[in-house]
């Protein structure tokens, strides 16, 4: 009896131990390779568990607004099929899935007028890559001047400093 009611204890104190972490858990970062997770937040919404801003869809492609928004015009646009990461398109996709995604990001960037002032097209994979949401996606960014290769040199500017 003892044996249960300490047994019960410890579950109760993992679980609450837990609750904050998980909360915190949409900027760990995930593995772009391995079994595709069913319950990841873009497969929610490609069931319409859960409510996106969609602003483009088309037979394998569903695009729909970056919930925190790093640019005037963030956009992700994904593969309907269950793909992890780029890597895993890159093997296993259609080449009907793979043009028909190419094609939407070009249509769009031309939506959402930044074709002509520019923008960029980013895809993250796995933990060095700082993929966090393990459905391929692509950020599609524009609005202003996105500066990567600036903000990477600086950084690593920064990092050196750092190493002094
Ligand atoms: P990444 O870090 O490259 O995996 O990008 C994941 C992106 O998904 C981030 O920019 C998040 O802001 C975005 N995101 C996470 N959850 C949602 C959601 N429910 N609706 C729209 N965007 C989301």
């Amino acid at each position: 009896m003892l044996k249960s009611i300490v047994l019960f204890f410890t579950l109760l104190c993992l679980c609450l131990v837990s609750l904050p972490l998980k909360a915190f858990s949409s900027t760990e970062t995930v593995s772009g390779i391995g079994q595709y997770d069913e319950n990841n937040v873009f497969a929610k919404i490609l069931r319409k568990e859960i409510p996106a801003t969609i602003i483009f869809e088309s037979e394998h492609v569903l695009a729909f607004e970056d919930i925190h928004p790093i640019k005037p015009v963030h956009v992700l646009v994904i593969p309907k099929g269950k793909y992890r990461s780029i890597l895993d398109f890159s093997e296993k996709a259609t080449t009907e899935e793979i043009s028909e995604l190419i094609r939407a990001l070009g249509t769009i960037a031309k939506m959402m007028k930044i074709a002509e002032e520019g923008f960029s097209i980013m895809t993250n994979s796995g933990h060095n890559g700082g993929q966090t949401v393990p459905h391929l996606h692509f950020h599609l960014l524009g609005g202003e001047k996105v500066a990567w290769e600036q903000s990477l040199r600086s950084n690593n500017t920064q990092i050196k400093e750092e190493q002094k």
